[in-house]
């Protein structure tokens, strides 16, 4: 099955697995299980091709454009939404680096750029930086984050290399910062070798957030996450996002039902203190970045976070409860105040 899903994984991230243990969470981020085999879900989950410009440049959002930098990763994990990076036969990621700059140049209104892929940090330091530098030759971004699965997988990478930190540290200024975008999926990934790595990134000037989704047998209980907000928010971490997990090819086993995956979430939610609380339930769906407010007896709340289309930006709808419902297209009966059809902005090469 490894044919059709690659496996990656390394020996640190392996000590970490409790092998006398079938159930243990670690060993079920990376080692493939059989049942991803299911016919269930897609290679692009989220349509991200609809908003590909070019060939690894995404813009979807009106302040944001995504550039996937890199192919690989230091691990995969086994629910990861970008599966399509790791097949030969499909390739996403960026091709050249000048046009992708000349359009995020002539988009002014672009003031946030995503590197991503991908692992940019699996990329050499010098290749990293002169993205970075490029990005930070125009005015209009403000913002560029780092989203890195590294301080997770080897967090060595970051120990090791104090070129990386250095760059980091003529990067992120006082008026522009960096934004490292961490990928904890579970209190155990949390190791002293992770928390220096972490500790190194912060002294260079790096702002810390972390986001992951919600994983069948990783995460999928209050105490564990819980204690996984709790300890990102020790270690200088903003609980950023808990994503559902999204339909991809394979995903099935991974997935939690939304409606559970809420109760889960508000029940985590309630065991922490405030700053561990900043965290939001999300779902980047197809139209646009769609958090999960809330529940009633039969009806379920979402309101759109960020839109793909600027006129839904706020945009608060329910819809009728569905136990299964492991997406927003499940939900069949449309009701609320939910566009009949769901108008999004296409952008094209044209
Ligand atoms: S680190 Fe991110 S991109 Fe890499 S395999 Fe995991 S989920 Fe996918």
């Amino acid at each position: 099955m490894t044919s059709r899903f690659a496996f990656k994984s390394n020996d640190y991230y392996l000590s970490l697995i409790d092998w006398d243990d079938p159930a243990d969470p670690i060993r079920r981020v990376i080692v493939p299980d059989l049942r991803e085999l299911e016919p269930w879900g897609r290679l692009d989950p989220s349509d991200e091709s609809a908003y590909t410009v070019m060939t690894g440049l995404e813009h979807k959002y009106n302040s944001t454009a995504l550039l996937l930098v890199s192919n690989t990763c230091e691990g995969i994990c086994r629910y990861c939404f970008r599966k399509r990076v790791f097949m030969d036969a499909c390739q996403p990621c960026l091709q050249e680096l000048d046009p992708a700059i000349d359009y995020i140049r002539s988009h002014t209104e672009i003031t946030n750029v995503l590197l991503t892929g991908g692992d940019p940090l699996a990329l050499p330091t010098e290749d990293l930086s002169g993205i970075i530098a490029a990005l930070r030759r125009i005015e209009h971004v403000q913002v560029i984050r780092i989203g890195t699965r590294m301080p997770v997988f080897n967090p060595y990478r970051i120990i090791d290399d104090p070129d990386l930190l250095s760059m980091i540290r003529t990067f992120s200024t006082p008026q522009k910062r960096i934004y490292i975008m961490t990928h904890f999926c579970h209190p155990r990934e949390f190791t002293d070798a992770s928390v220096e790595g972490l500790g190194l990134l912060y002294s260079a000037g790096a702002v810390l957030a972390n986001q992951c989704p919600l994983i069948r047998g990783v995460n999928d209980s209050p105490d564990i996450l819980a204690e996984l907000f709790r300890t990102a928010a020790m270690h200088g971490l903003v609980p950023y996002y808990l994503f559902q997990c999204r339909p991809s090819l394979g995903n099935y086993a991974y997935t939690v039902p939304v409606e559970e995956g809420y109760d889960i979430f508000e029940q985590a939610r309630s065991r922490v203190s405030g700053l561990a609380k900043r965290v939001r339930f999300v779902m980047s769906h197809t139209t646009g970045k769609l958090e999960i407010v809330g529940k009633t007896e039969d009806r379920i709340y979402f309101k759109y976070h960020r839109a793909a289309c600027d006129d839904d930006n706020g945009r608060f709808f329910w819809h009728r409860f569905n136990p299964d419902a492991r997406w927003l297209d499940d939900y069949e009966e449309v009701i609320g105040d939910y566009p009949a059809t769901m108008p999004y902005r296409l952008h094209g090469p044209d």
